[in-house]
């Protein structure tokens, strides 16, 4: 099963993601996992990255997808895995296609967590991660709007989009996304 975690920041991508990681016995592979680790190991790669993680802004294209790259290189894809986080982008949308495709292992579904500005805002402000300020919240929630949001129709014209309601207990929505896939 491969499956792509669409939805704002904030929408429960991270807290589903492990779930099914769980259930299905599959990684979650999770872009912002992947880059806080960089940035506290002081990496070249995240020392590139750690400013605009900072300021609510998007990494560049070209860091997330070799990260993605070499992740899915890894053995313990070949059963399948959960992206959470990514792609966000639609570059980054098309280069996980053709990279999917040349290892021939396209993507089953696209899980879209619908969950409404107002609640997304709430819950940022009680997660209290260093980049969970009102400032970066703001900038986060447009950047999702502007790059982000465009994907749900990308994946729809491939036929693959679900979208489930992300508000309700986490076991419900859990639920519904095992219903969904
Ligand atoms: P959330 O989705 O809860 O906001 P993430 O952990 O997914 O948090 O991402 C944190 C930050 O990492 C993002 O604000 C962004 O700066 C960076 N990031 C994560 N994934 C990507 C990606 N696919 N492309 C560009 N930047 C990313």
């Amino acid at each position: 099963m491969r499956i792509v975690l669409l939805g704002a920041p904030g929408s429960g991508k991270g807290t589903q993601g492990q779930r099914l990681m769980q259930h299905l016995r599959i990684p979650q592979i999770s872009t912002g996992d992947l880059l806080r680790e960089a940035v506290a190991r002081e990496t070249e790669l995240g020392r590139r990255a750690q400013a605009d993680m900072h300021a609510g802004r998007l990494v560049a294209d070209e860091i997330v997808i070799e990260m993605i790259h070499q992740r899915l290189a890894q053995p313990d894809t070949t059963a399948g895995f959960i992206l959470d986080g990514f792609p966000r982008t639609r570059p980054q949308a098309a280069a996980l296609d053709v990279l999917l495709e040349k290892i021939r292992q396209p993507l089953d579904k696209v899980v879209n967590l619908d969950v409404p500005d107002a609640e997304i805002i709430s819950r940022l402000l009680a997660r209290g991660r260093v980049d969970d300020t009102e400032a970066t919240i703001r900038k986060r929630l447009e950047v999702y709007a502007q790059q982000t949001r465009p994907l749900l129709d990308y994946y729809r014209a491939e036929g693959k989009l679900a979208i489930v309601p992300g508000v309700g207990l986490v076991n419900e929505i859990f639920d519904r996304i095992i219903a969904a896939l």
